[in-house]
Formats: C-alpha cells, sequence, structure tokens
C-alpha cells in the first residue's frame, strides 16, 4: 500500500506515531485506535494508513484494504466487555454530515443499552413519497454510474 502523509492532519501523525494514540490493532493498511471522545466506552477509529479525506477518495483497492479489516476489528471490540450489545457502524463524510477531521475514519461505537451515549435518527419521510418521487431519485443515482 502507498503511504501518503499529510503533515497538517491529526491523524496522519498518529498513524507516524508524532502525535500518541490508544492503539488497539494495526498492520500495514490500517491503524485502530480509541477516539478521544469515547462516545461511548471502548468507541474506536479505523483509519487507513494514507492521507484520504473521505469515502469518494477511495479506490476499489483502497476499499478492500480497509474495509476487509472492519469485521475482526469490530468482533474484537465487541467481545472486550461482555457489557456490549451492539455495534454502530458510521463513517462521516463532509461537515454537514459531522465530519471534523478530514482524513476518512470509520467508527465503530459500542452500544450498551438503547438509551446509553449515542443516538441516531432517522426519520420516515415514507408519507411525503409517490412513485414519481421514488423513481426520480433513483433514476438520478443510477445515471451516475
Ligand atoms: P468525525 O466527526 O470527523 O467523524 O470524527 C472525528 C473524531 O476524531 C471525533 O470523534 C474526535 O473525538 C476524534 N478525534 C479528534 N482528534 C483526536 C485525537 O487527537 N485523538 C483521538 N484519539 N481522537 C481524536
Ligand atoms: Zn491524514
Amino acid at each position: 500500500m502507498v503511504h501518503n502523509y499529510d503533515d497538517d492532519c491529526i491523524f496522519c501523525k498518529i498513524i507516524k506515531g508524532d502525535v500518541p494514540s490508544y492503539t488497539v490493532y494495526e498492520d500495514d493498511d490500517v491503524k485502530a485506535f480509541l477516539d478521544i471522545s469515547q462516545g461511548t466506552p471502548g468507541h474506536t477509529l479505523v483509519v487507513p494508513k494514507t492521507h484520504v479525506p473521505d469515502i469518494y477518495a477511495y479506490d476499489a483497492d483502497l476499499a478492500a484494504a480497509i474495509f476487509s479489516k472492519i469485521p475482526k476489528i469490530a468482533k474484537a471490540v465487541k467481545d472486550s466487555n461482555p457489557e456490549i450489545k451492539g455495534l454502530n457502524i458510521l463513517i462521516n463524510n463532509g461537515k454537514v454530515a459531522y465530519q471534523s477531521v478530514f482524513h476518512s475514519h470509520i467508527h465503530l461505537v459500542p452500544r450498551y443499552t438503547d438509551h446509553d451515549d449515542f443516538g441516531m435518527t432517522f426519520k420516515d419521510n415514507s408519507s411525503k413519497y409517490d412513485e414519481k418521487a421514488y423513481t426520480d431519485i433513483q433514476n438520478s443515482i443510477k445515471s451516475q454510474f
């Protein structure tokens, strides 16, 4: 894997060891370390060991290298604590989607109860959609491939 770093990027500094982190796993492709915020206990970030700002910057090889590691890291996080009942896995892309560090990363957020310190809401807007509204969106996405 090619390792490109951005000197101003906090996660590149962590990857290089210039900034300390609580690393739980690493190999040639990824580094996984505790998110400083610990949204819930065990909250872990998985980062590619090359500077890619967001999901749109991945090619298929990078995606394979990174995402193929997620199940085993997720399992290790889950198995680390019998209180962990579930795990949310998410990637924020863009400021509006709550991305604050522009070196792509995957959040593994252990879940303990349905009223722990993590929340996510998907509003059900289906009553506002008819056949045409769905197919217009479907076609605008399909036409991008
Ligand atoms: P984002 O909002 O971009 O999806 O997530 C960035 C995450 O990086 C945040 O949850 C934040 O707590 C974490 N973070 C920011 N700076 C550092 C740092 O220096 N060390 C660690 N371990 N986590 C960081
Ligand atoms: Zn970086």
